[in-house]
């Protein structure tokens, strides 16, 4: 399957219920770094357990205190003998209580110049000594979705794990996002389209003033901006992902899609709610619930700014400001 038609089913489960759908779509989320950077052997023995649904994966890079700055990365991977030696905490790690092996994100080289040569990616399958996973609770929305904290104390692993190259890691992760993202846009996408077929559902049958919402202009005008909104970030992404299937990466493009998308998200499930009046506060119509579930896709896999520094990066070349 392609990166393109990942993203439709991605789009058609999160239309319905965004936090079964991310709970089935990210058992694979990770993956993409075996596929675009790992060995034959990796592929080979990591990924048909995935695709035939018998492992669930994760990637972690999230720590405690480095989260938008992916270079701040601390948990250290010491290599001693043919074993890389694991200690850090990581957090916000979807599927880290129930996946098999992670893809971790740790400090190798800390002595290189550049900040972005220090880090590696190492499989851990969870079943070794000295890892633990606590999961986190009262997440705002999908909850359907387990997120954890993960501690590495002392845990082995063989220098077999280290996916692509030492001190590569950081750069194999901005590829890596530039292939995930659009799966958060296609979220986005079908997460306001699911919301906005439930407002036009509501408005139709509700009735006040002794008309159907639906014959007020100011409901027409808010209908119409949604579906066109929807549909504009719908094909900023699907060129996004069908660039990938083509070999091609535009990470201007990407990030373009994953900002829209996400806004668009938060806006239309706001609206949406506002339409069903005190009704859409309460959990009569679910309309609460995509209101809950719509403002991660404007934080994970790149927060709204961050898509916008690499926009304008892509645009104005590196200003003065982090990035
Ligand atoms: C439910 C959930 C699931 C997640 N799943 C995973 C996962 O599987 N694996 C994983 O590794 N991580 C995961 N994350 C973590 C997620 O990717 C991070 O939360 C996100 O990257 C932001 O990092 P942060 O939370 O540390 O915020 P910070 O980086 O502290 O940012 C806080 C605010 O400051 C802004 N900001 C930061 N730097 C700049 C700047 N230079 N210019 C302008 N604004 C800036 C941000 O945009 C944001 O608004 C998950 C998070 C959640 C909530």
């Amino acid at each position: 399957m392609g990166f393109f038609e990942h993203c439709l089913i991605n789009e058609e489960f999160w239309r319905v219920d965004p936090g079964i759908g991310l709970s089935i779509l990210a058992a694979t989320f990770g993956s993409e770094m075996i596929q675009l950077f790992g060995t034959e052997e990796q592929k080979k023995a990591l990924l048909p357990p995935l695709v035939k649904g018998e492992a669930i994966t994760g990637a972690a890079i999230t720590e405690p205190d480095a989260g938008s700055d992916v270079t701040s990365v601390i948990t250290r991977a010491i290599p001693v003998g043919g074993e890389y030696i694991i200690n850090g905490t990581k957090t916000f790690t979807t599927n880290g209580t129930t996946a098999h092996f992670i893809q971790v994100l740790c400090l190798t080289n800390p002595e290189a110049e550049s900040r972005h040569q220090r880090h590696s990616v190492i499989i851990m399958e969870t079943d070794r000594e000295g890892f633990e996973a606590t999961p986190l609770k009262n997440k705002l929305g999908i909850r359907a979705s387990e997120t954890a904290e993960l501690i590495f104390s002392d845990v082995r692993v063989p220098r077999e794990n280290l996916v692509g190259k030492e001190g590569n890691g950081f750069h194999q992760f901005m590829v890596f996002f530039d292939h995930t993202r659009p799966h958060i846009c296609a979220q986005a996408v079908g997460l306001a389209q699911g919301a906005m077929e439930k407002a036009v559902k509501h408005v139709m049958e509700r009735r006040q003033f002794g008309k159907p919402l639906a014959s007020f202009q100011a409901t027409r005008f808010k209908i119409a901006e949604m579906a066109t909104r929807i549909e504009a970030a719908r094909n900023l992404y699907h060129k996004a992902a069908w660039l990938l299937d083509q070999g091609k990466t535009d990470s201007k493009l990407t990030s373009m899609a994953k900002w829209y998308s996400g806004e668009i998200a938060v806006r239309v499930a706001d609206e949406v709610l506002q339409l069903h009046g005190g009704y859409g506060y309460m959990g009569d119509y679910d309309v609460e619930r995509f209101y809950r579930d719509a403002k991660i896709v404007e934080i994970y896999e790149g927060t709204k700014e961050i898509e916008k520094l690499i926009i304008a990066r892509s645009i104005l070349g590196r200003g003065s400001s982090a990035s």
